[in-house]
């Protein structure tokens, strides 16, 4: 599918679930109102989206929540999206605390990468992040995660006075480790408007006052809008996603399909095609196939030009990123 600038749409993410076993500050505060289950879309649901959109030209899902793993049979489902013709490539994204449980399992599915999100190395530092202390069962996934086939990517999210003087130990890992170690500029997005984030052109800045001999790194790593630089005798990447420093928008290949059952065509707005009148509401399957083809195309329509988290005053997403899948 190309969108009304050229664009090609052929990356769909999954947010499967609203529910996480982690409370991390920017996204998910506790107190927060849950979805009722019955509003969720069911696993059925979700690959008949995907297999009208992969139909459509998309080619690579990112399954995501909330957390994905807290989703019983979530393995099952990864297997299910990559039985879908043209389906190249599942991957997810974790925070990692059941990673270690059910990697086996979702290497039986297929699972062809994962991305593991990882804030801080300090325990105290994880528990006031993510209101939970399950570093131990992260890291231990993390090192599980490296020992199997799956590709792997932590995601980093710096916030000032909080993570940010550990950037370096962060990115470190990518030095021994087989990973690319990004970091994700905070987004004002739900909670992530109270937090200060840490602007990435520093950080690739400082990177190369210690490593002059720093490379940009061209080969492609993923699906995202991540740009990558390599320092010589390392083992991994260092990646940034700098939705704020670093507007990616003409290079957007993306839809979100949210765990409610609607298609958002772009994270900063709250624009979005509701699926659920189509999905429990039309019997017919091949009317229901119709109507769920014309409703991602109406999606793909409205997809703008570009986001606008430069200027916060003309987000209009009001949603948590917990909900939404990041
Ligand atoms: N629970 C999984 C995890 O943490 O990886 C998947 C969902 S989570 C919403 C996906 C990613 O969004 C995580 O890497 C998280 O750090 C990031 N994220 C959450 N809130 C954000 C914000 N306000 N700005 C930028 N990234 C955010
Ligand atoms: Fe849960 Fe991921 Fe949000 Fe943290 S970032 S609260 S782990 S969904």
């Amino acid at each position: 599918m190309r969108d009304r600038y050229g664009r090609i749409i052929d990356y769909m993410r999954v947010s499967i679930t609203d529910r996480c076993n982690l409370r991390c500050k920017y996204c998910m505060p506790d107190g927060i109102d849950l979805v009722p289950m019955e509003d969720v879309m069911t696993y059925e649901e979700i690959a008949e989206v995907c297999s009208v959109a992969a139909e459509l030209g998309i080619r690579k899902l990112k399954v995501t929540g909330g957390e994905p793993l807290v989703r019983l049979g979530c393995a099952d489902l990864v297997h299910s999206l990559k039985a879908i013709p043209g389906i190249e490539q599942v991957t997810m994204t974790t925070n990692g605390v059941l990673l270690g449980r059910y990697l086996h399992e979702l290497l039986k599915s297929g699972l062809d990468a994962v991305n593991i999100s990882l804030d801080t190395l300090s325990r105290e530092r994880f528990a006031a992040i993510t209101g939970r202390d399950e570093l131990p069962d992260v890291l231990e996934s993390i090192e599980a995660a490296i020992a199997s086939p799956l590709r792997v990517k932590l995601n980093v999210l710096l916030q000032k006075g909080i993570n940010d003087e550990e950037w370096f130990a962060l990115a470190s890992l990518a030095k021994e480790k087989p990973l690319d170690v990004r970091f994700i500029e905070m987004m004002p997005i739900g909670s992530g408007r109270e937090f200060t984030g840490i602007a990435n052109p520093e950080l690739r800045e400082e990177l190369r006052r210690r490593f002059p001999d720093l490379e940009e790194d061209g080969s492609v790593h993923g699906n995202g809008p991540a740009t990558y630089v390599k320092i010589p005798g390392w083992n991994g990447s260092i990646g940034f996603i700098s939705a704020i420093h670093g507007k990616f928008c003409d290079s957007c290949n993306r839809l979100r399909l949210v765990s409610q059952g609607e298609i958002k065509p772009c994270l900063c707005y709250g624009d979005a095609v509701g699926l659920m009148p189509i999905l429990r509401g039309e019997q017919d399957a091949e009317k229901r196939r119709a109507k769920l083809r014309a409703a991602l195309e109406e999606a793909v329509r409205a997809k703008p030009k570009q986001h606008c988290f430069e200027e916060p005053e003309h987000i209009t997403e009001t949603g948590r990123m917990g909900r939404i899948g990041g």
